[in-house]
């Protein structure tokens, strides 16, 4: 009846049915669908939006006929279902295709996992993949095109994610893609005004309650918003690759906070940080963290990396390659989210992995017994027999925390015993922790960097001890006296044996100490820490077994354990004054031993401006008489100074300075200059340490300096800084480097109004398109490509530099006439348009367009040029891309 109608109305203006798939065009499905939905008030209807990924790459691989054929065969798949459901369906675009039909909700699934699985049919060596959004019709008031617009939606939230093949629409996803859009706009602000913010969640060891490291997590504290977690915008930057630039930022701030926890005497605590999956296909990956760590000083120990499981799900085999890599330079690596995927065995078969995070929210509800239990215990058990440590995350109660340490899994991180903290607030629960002796760092124990800090494992003290006479190195915690450690005669002394002093003294030498002399031995101690002296005091012991004998200590700092300062503690049963004379030249070896690496040492009578042994001949060439008095000495070493560092040299070595420092308290000064080799004839970088020592013979203030050769350390350093104008990518400058350089010359270029400079300005046309189709890997081969070409086309006084994602900019000083800059667009033009790819198959075909502006007319700041080569360059976009448009024309 319907049929003949149509006969009575105009023919339509739009054809009925598409003529490559025979389903509906749009304008007949928009029609039906609305009398479909009409007609039938009754059951769920469904409006699937069908997407074929990458379909333009099967086209230019194989050619249009086979296109045609995909969609063909498509068509009919999906035809054939809908009809047998009584739906309707259209080709709706290119390759994306609407259906409706009505379903029950199980119904749809199985049909979608049925296509899913038809698809891997198709003969062709191609893998088909259809992102297909899904809107339930529940209010059939709402316009039809909004309808599929809702579905498209969802289409589009799972482009490029491989674990989904279809998403449903929901009505925050409008709200999300405008909040998405806003932070896309807001980032590089964010991340210029140190928005991110870096808090950090501790990690615990359940069965003693010790702190055993951190895990640093980022936060965006927005002017407007607030603190965003990183849960919404941290997907949204792995999208657009932002996420390097915020990793970047967030490992660096990390090594920065255990850099400065060193430096002031504080044990540092390691400080996982996460890695996202796009860092682990820049091929410099590993140089950046090893640079980092030789930046600041730290151990790789202190930096173990966070990679999600879910990294693992594509090219397994260049992520693999960089994990190998990180973990062969010595990080510790942690797969995060173990269990959350479905590679997690695999990945533990090829790959070698220190530590594996499961998250307890995985295993939500009933973990304690049934599967949860058995799945728990099992994943403890096997890494146990891998050889791998396991830490818990997400636990957020005592009972979870319980549960854990009883199936063998005592390392625990969750809101039970920390939230993330923000800086401020962590370093006070750190010192906490510290001050009390509850920390503990499991496998990754700190090595002392041969950096001169002075941060020690008990480990070093025990070859010192083992070459003194009853010796202990102590330290303090609260109002105890701890044992680090205590060699044989000191045991001998107290009676005990090394099982029996560990549990009943090692944690309280106090303890062992007659009564009425315990508090004066106190006194004495704090007395020496406040006036930087040594302990020199004699007081009774009660032995095992209840015999008193008196001692007499004497204790010298030597240096940091845990925050805390450590003693080495000499004892002898007999007071005698030799005795003295020779603690003291122990601790002066002792001070020897931790810069054994030194070119030059010196030991000094301060107050007496006397040498007493002096070498670094090789040095710095001085004779035997310049080194009687100290004052000659440091003049004849301010020779070797460099002449700039040369007055400053002199005033932090000029004795009454030196004696000043030592009676305001300190120990320890340090310094850095730059000297000239006297062997070497070249200039090198030492750091010069001096320790004040108290001669408690004479009372005169003697000091030891080491020189240390840092030329190295420093060179890389600058190195760094170098690196931190370059983009890591390319190695053509970076967004800010380019940005200051420019204006830099543009500054200079002011005083000569008849030069003229040109800023270009070049996109890469649809990179989104070669990104999206072959994978971050070919976009990033395109990007270096283009960065090398544009360094070959132009000169070394040029700027080149890549602004971010695929945004390149140049900026050319001294152009003399117009026809030099469309020479060089279109020579630009040129060269940009290439293909790059290793695999004939599977090369991409890359293009720009350039906008150009010219400074002063169109401009004299970076910003005002940059501004209208945009325009310019959105003007070429326009008019049809792969080609140039100057501002003004
Ligand atoms: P993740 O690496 O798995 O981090 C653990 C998340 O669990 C953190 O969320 C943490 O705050 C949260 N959490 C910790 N304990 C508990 C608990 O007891 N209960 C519950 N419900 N949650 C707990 P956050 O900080 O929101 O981070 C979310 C994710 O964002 C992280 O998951 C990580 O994948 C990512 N992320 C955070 N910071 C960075 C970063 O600097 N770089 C990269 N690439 N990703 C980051
Ligand atoms: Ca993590
Ligand atoms: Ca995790």
């Amino acid at each position: 009846m319907k049929e003949n109608d149509h006969f009575c109305e105009d023919p339509p203006a739009w054809k009925e049915y598409d003529e490559l798939t025979g389903l509906y065009t749009q304008e007949a499905f928009y029609k039906h669908l609305g009398e479909l939905l009409e007609e039938k008030k009754q059951g769920d209807y469904y409006l699937l939006y069908v997407d074929i990924e990458r379909f333009k790459l099967l086209n230019d691989l194989y050619g249009m006929a086979e296109g045609d054929r995909l969609l063909r065969w498509i068509g009919e798949c999906i035809g054939r279902d809908c009809k047998k459901k009584g739906g309707i369906g259209c080709r709706i675009r290119a390759d994306n295709f609407v259906l409706c039909a009505p379903y029950e909700e199980k119904e749809l699934r199985y049909a979608l996992w049925l296509t899913h699985n038809e698809l891997k049919k198709y003969p062709i060596n191609f893998e088909i993949v259809l992102n297909i959004g899904i809107y339930k019709i529940v209010d059939r008031t709402v316009p039809l095109s909004l309808m599929c617009d809702r579905a498209l939606m969802a289409a589009n939230t799972i482009k490029g994610n491989a674990l989904a093949y279809y998403a449903y629409y929901q009505d925050n996803m409008r709200e999300n893609l405008l909040r998405e859009q806003e932070m896309v706009r807001d980032m590089r602000i964010a991340l210029e005004k140190k928005q991110f913010e870096i808090y950090a969640q501790p990690k615990f060891n359940h069965a003693n309650g010790y702190l055993v490291g951190l895990e640093a997590l980022v936060r965006w504290n927005h002017p407007e918003k607030g603190i965003i977690s990183p849960g919404y915008f941290i997907p949204v930057f792995e999208h657009n690759n932002f996420i390097q630039e915020v990793d970047r930022y967030v490992w660096e701030n990390a090594c920065r906070m255990i850099h400065e926890w060193i430096q002031m005497g504080k044990c540092p605590i390691p400080m996982s940080v996460n890695v996202s999956r796009i860092n682990l296909y820049n091929p410099y990956l590993c140089e950046i963290f090893e640079n980092l760590c030789d930046m600041y000083r730290i151990d790789k120990k202190l930096l173990p990396l966070e990679i999600t499981e879910s990294a693992f799900i594509e090219d397994t085999e260049i992520i693999a390659d960089a994990v190998r890599r990180l973990r062969k330079a010595g990080f510790s690596i942690l797969l995060d989210d173990f269990g959350s995927g479905f590679s997690s065995f695999h990945i533990l078969k090829d790959l070698d992995f220190d530590q594996i995070k499961i998250d307890m929210k995985f295993l939500m509800g009933d973990y304690s017994h049934g599967k949860g239990k058995v799945i728990l215990e099992s994943i403890v058990k096997m890494a146990e027999a891998l050889d791998i440590s396991v830490i818990a995350e997400g636990v957020e109660t005592k009972e979870q925390a319980d549960f854990l340490l009883g199936i063998g899994c005592p390392y625990i991180q969750g809101y039970y015993y920390s939230r993330p903290l923000p800086q401020m607030k962590l370093e006070k629960m750190l010192d906490e922790y510290l001050r009390d002796g509850r920390v503990q760092f499991g496998e990754a124990s700190i090595e002392n960097s041969g950096t001169g800090m002075d941060s020690f494992c008990p480990a070093d003290y025990e070859a010192v001890l083992s070459r003194l006479p009853g010796a202990a190195a102590l330290y303090l915690v609260g109002d105890r006296v701890i044992t680090l450690n205590i060699n044989e005669k000191a045991l001998d002394l107290t009676g005990y044996s090394m099982l029996e002093y560990d549990s009943a003294v090692r944690d309280d030498v106090l303890g062992i100490v007659y009564k009425r002399d315990a508090q004066l031995l106190w006194n004495r101690i704090n007395h020496s820490i406040k006036e930087h002296t040594l302990i020199n005091t004699s007081f009774r012991i009660v032995r095992k077994g209840g015999g008193i004998v008196w001692v007499t200590v004497w204790a010298d700092l030597v240096g940091i354990y845990q925050g805390k300062p450590v003693f080495l503690a000499m004892f002898d049963i007999s007071a005698e004054e030799t005795n003295l004379v020779s603690m003291m030249e122990h601790a002066r070896k002792y001070r020897y031993s931790l810069n054994s690496e030194a070119v030059s040492s010196a030991e000094i009578d301060l107050t007496g401006n006397r040498v007493i042994t002096a070498d670094g001949a090789d040095l710095y060439n001085i004779n035997e008489s310049e080194q009687v008095s100290y004052s000659r000495y440091i003049q004849s070493i301010a020779v070797w100074v460099h002449p700039e560092e040369k007055e400053e040299f002199l005033t932090a070595l000029n004795k009454e300075t030196l004696l000043k420092s030592y009676y305001r308290g300190e120990r320890l000064i340090k310094n850095e200059y730059q000297l000239l080799h006297h062997s070497k004839k070249q200039y090198v970088y030492v750091r010069m340490s001096i320790y004040f020592v108290p001669n408690m013979v004479n009372g005169h203030v003697y000091m030891d300096i080491f020189v240390h050769d840092i030329t190295e350390q420093k060179k890389k350093e600058l190195d760094l800084m170098a690196k931190a104008e370059t983009d890591p990518l390319t190695g053509i400058y970076n967004r800010g480097a380019v940005e200051q350089k420019v204006n830099c010359l543009l500054e200079e270029s002011k005083e000569d109004p008849e030069v003229k400079n040109v800023l270009f300005m070049i996109d890469v046309d649809d990179f989104k398109i070669i990104n999206d189709t072959m994978g971050h890997r070919r976009g990033d081969q395109a990007l270096i490509e283009i960065g090398r070409k544009l360094r070959r086309l132009f000169r070394k006084s040029d700027i080149c530099g890549r602004m971010g994602g695929d945004e390149f900019v140049v900026f050319m000083t001294g152009v003399t006439c117009r026809e030099i800059i469309v020479n060089k667009a279109r020579q630009i033009c040129e060269a940009l348009q290439f293909t790059t790819g290793d695999v004939k198959a599977d090369d991409a075909s890359v293009s720009c367009s350039i906008g150009a502006a010219i400074s002063p007319d169109d401009g004299q700041s970076f910003e005002d040029l940059f501004e209208k080569a945009d325009q310019a360059l959105y003007r070429a976009k326009r008019q049809g891309k792969n080609r140039y448009v100057i501002y003004g024309d």
